[in-house]
C-alpha cells in the first residue's frame, strides 16, 4: 500500500479501494493521445514508459520521470534538444 510522503492515507486508501490497474491507467493514456492531447504522461507507475513526456515533433523523451520524481528535464528554453520544437508549458 502506498502512502503519501506526509504518512497521511491517500483517499483511495481511506475509501478502501484498490489501485487502479495498470491496464486502465494505459487505455485512458491512449485514448487521450488518440484524442489529440499531445502531453499526457502517467503519475507514480515507475519504470512506465509512460511516466515520460515525448516531444511531438520527433518523439524522443524530454522529459523522463520515476514515480512522482522528474529524474531528467532535457528541455532546453523549452525547447526538444533533437529537434527544436517548442513545448507548451512552464519550464524552470
Ligand atoms: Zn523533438
Amino acid at each position: 500500500m502506498q502512502r503519501k510522503r506526509s504518512g497521511q492515507l491517500t483517499r483511495r486508501e481511506f475509501l478502501g479501494l484498490p489501485p487502479t490497474p495498470l491496464r486502465a491507467l494505459e487505455d485512458a493514456r491512449r485514448v487521450a493521445l488518440d484524442e489529440g492531447l499531445r502531453y499526457v504522461y502517467l503519475m507514480n507507475v515507475p519504470g512506465h514508459e509512460g511516466n515520460n513526456t515525448f516531444c511531438e515533433g520527433c518523439g524522443k523523451p524530454v522529459v523522463e520521470r520515476v514515480g512522482f520524481k522528474v529524474l531528467a528535464d532535457h528541455l532546453s528554453a523549452g525547447r526538444c534538444p533533437s529537434c527544436g520544437i517548442s513545448i507548451p508549458g512552464h519550464w524552470a
